[in-house]
């Protein structure tokens, strides 16, 4: 699966940088790991990807906020290259991570979702030499209850599975390799 490229074109959604490499942009150390909703219902059907997408090309609150990806069933999308700082955990440091969102909807294959954004969780691991120690949930940011459903063990999966997931991917150097990172 390729990852369907959108990236926003809105310089307002970009923090600035605080963790510069040798070119000058952000070194991510973190993946912070979210889904699309709070609470625990399904959301309704028409709450798709091109709901999510609308959001962050007109935000209705802080312009500032977005997040890199977002991880449906048959597809992931990108919004930011990896190197851009955006507004998306609640605290000034987990705004330095690479935020994964995942669509939850009663239209999304949970099972296929989480698989992907743990593929995806491996890649950025691989990329930028992340450690599974920085694979962290929304909640571990601010006191937010994110990603909701994974964290509260529904539909047979929790954050322990989660995590043996990302690592079998990255044990099977299973990886997206199509990441765009904003690096010429
Ligand atoms: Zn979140």
């Amino acid at each position: 699966m390729k990852i369907t490229k959108h990236i926003l074109k809105r310089n307002e959604c970009r923090l600035p940088l605080v963790v510069p490499r040798e070119d000058g942009k952000n070194i991510p150390q973190y993946i912070t790991v979210h889904e699309t909703s709070l609470g625990l219902e399904k959301k309704e059907p028409e709450k798709d990807a091109n709901h999510y997408i609308d959001l962050l090309e007109h935000p209705k609150g802080d312009p500032r906020y977005g997040y890199h990806f977002l991880c449906g069933d048959d597809q992931v999308w990108q919004f930011l290259p990896t190197w851009v700082r955006t507004a998306h955990s609640g605290s000034t440091e987990g705004n330095s991570s690479i935020a994964i969102e995942r669509l939850v909807n009663v239209n999304i294959d949970f099972d296929k979702a989480i698989d992907n954004q743990a593929k995806l969780t491996a890649t950025l691991m691989w990329m930028y030499d992340i450690p599974i120690e920085h694979v962290v949930p929304h909640k571990y940011w601010s006191s937010k209850e994110c990603p909701a459903r994974l964290l509260a063990g529904l539909y047979g999966w929790d954050w322990d599975r989660f995590i043996e997931t990302v690592l079998t991917h990255y044990a099977a150097g299973d990886f997206f390799t199509d990441v765009d990172e904003g690096v010429e």
